[in-house]
């Protein structure tokens, strides 16, 4: 039986991960940090009734001596990253924490692998906003970089450590530049979680408004159940490489917030606010992904529409609160 170990495991990606590669009968270890009032924030794991199937192990992706201890025991075979400080807005606010995890912590994991002559094949979440400020009105893996966060910053650093320990070790390391995706297990702080999240709450009169920032940034949103099968087809391959992940469309916040409120059966012009304290210091203002090298080598579609993920959130956030008031 094959065997995968994930960093990130308790967010959005880990936990569809998990699921993806439990179904294809892996041993599936994740790696998990303690909270002093959460416990081991396991919740999404259980929400796609997998918690039991998947080993948790303690650690932290700063803390290289743990990544060791755990890689020395499991000895996996598939190794994706997906831990990091993963919100833009909060890397201007904590930009050495970012740095530190989002950043350095991949070149921890991949030392750990290095150092304990690993032969695992290796995943890296690398991200569409390293492309920031775009060169190319269509991202492809040949666009050069231009970051706009320290977040953005920090991934970039996780990019291209994957790459020269690639070139430098021969490691099977592969670099997933994926464009934004969702689902209900989205955290609240991401746009399109907030939208749904809010557009709930008012339909169930739990709200009276929705406070957004910048609602005529684009972005290229496709759903996370689609995007980690791109990341499982990547180590699949002889050869490792990197690869743009997206749907190859892009729409407006504020057309994303007509599709939610629209499902939920709610007005926009009565209940969306503008609050300028929730614009950002530096914006990304479009990004638009060309997915062309995935289809042709990976194989790999989108299969998920706008609508239907938007839907499919909506329809999500009115269940969690119906069932809280019950
Ligand atoms: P989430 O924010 O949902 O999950 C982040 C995960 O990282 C959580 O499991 C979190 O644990 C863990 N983590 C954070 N800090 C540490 C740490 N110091 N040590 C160990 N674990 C830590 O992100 P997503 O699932 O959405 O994204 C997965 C990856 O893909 C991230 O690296 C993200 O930056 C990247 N990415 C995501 C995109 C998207 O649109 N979703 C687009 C492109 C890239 P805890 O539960 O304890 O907080
Ligand atoms: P990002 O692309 O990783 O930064 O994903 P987000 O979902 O956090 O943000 C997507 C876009 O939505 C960015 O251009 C934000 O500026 C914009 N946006 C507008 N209002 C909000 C808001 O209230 N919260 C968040 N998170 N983003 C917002």
């Amino acid at each position: 039986m094959a065997k995968a170990f994930i960093t990130g495991i308790t967010g959005q990606d880990g936990a569809y991960l998990a699921q993806f590669l439990l179904d294809k009968g892996y041993d599936v270890w994740g790696l998990a940090r303690r909270t002093s009032t959460g416990g081991l924030h396991l919740d999404r794991l259980e929400w796609l009734g997998v918690l039991d199937r998947v080993k948790i192990v303690e650690g932290d992706l700063s803390d290289l001596s743990s990544l060791i201890r755990i890689i020395a025991e499991v000895d996996p075979d598939e190794v994706y990253n997906l831990a990091a400080q993963s919100f833009v807005a909060t890397s201007w606010q904590q930009p050495h924490l970012t740095a530190n995890v989002t950043g350095v912590g991949v070149l921890n994991i991949l030392e750990a692998l290095r150092l304990l002559k690993s032969k695992a094949r290796f995943y890296q979440a690398s991200s569409s906003e390293m492309f920031g400020l775009i060169q190319h009105e269509k991202q492809s893996e040949q666009t050069p970089f231009y970051p706009r966060s320290p977040y953005a910053v920090a991934k970039l650093y996780g990019h291209w450590i994957t790459v020269n320990y690639r070139e430098s070790f021969g490691m099977h390391a592969s670099s997933g530049i994926l464009f934004n995706h969702e689902s209900p297990l989205r955290g609240e702080e991401f746009v399109t979680r907030k939208v749904t999240a809010g557009a709930a709450r008012i339909k169930l009169g739990l709200a009276s408004e929705l406070r957004l920032g910048n609602i005529h940034a684009k972005r290229d949103w496709g759903h996370a159940r689609d995007y980690v099968q791109a990341m499982w087809m990547m180590l699949q391959q002889d050869t490792a490489d990197d690869f743009v992940i997206a749907t190859g469309q892009t729409w407006t916040v504020e057309h994303m917030v007509d599709i939610a409120f629209a499902h939920a059966g709610i007005s926009v012009k009565d209940h969306l606010v503008i609050d300028p304290a929730l614009f950002r210091p530096a914006e990304v203002d479009v990004l638009l992904g060309d997915p062309a090298k995935a289809q042709a080598k990976l194989g790999w579609e989108p299969t998920t529409s706008l609508e239907d993920m938007i839907a499919e959130m909506v329809d999500a956030d009115l269940a969690r609160l119906a069932r809280r008031a019950a």
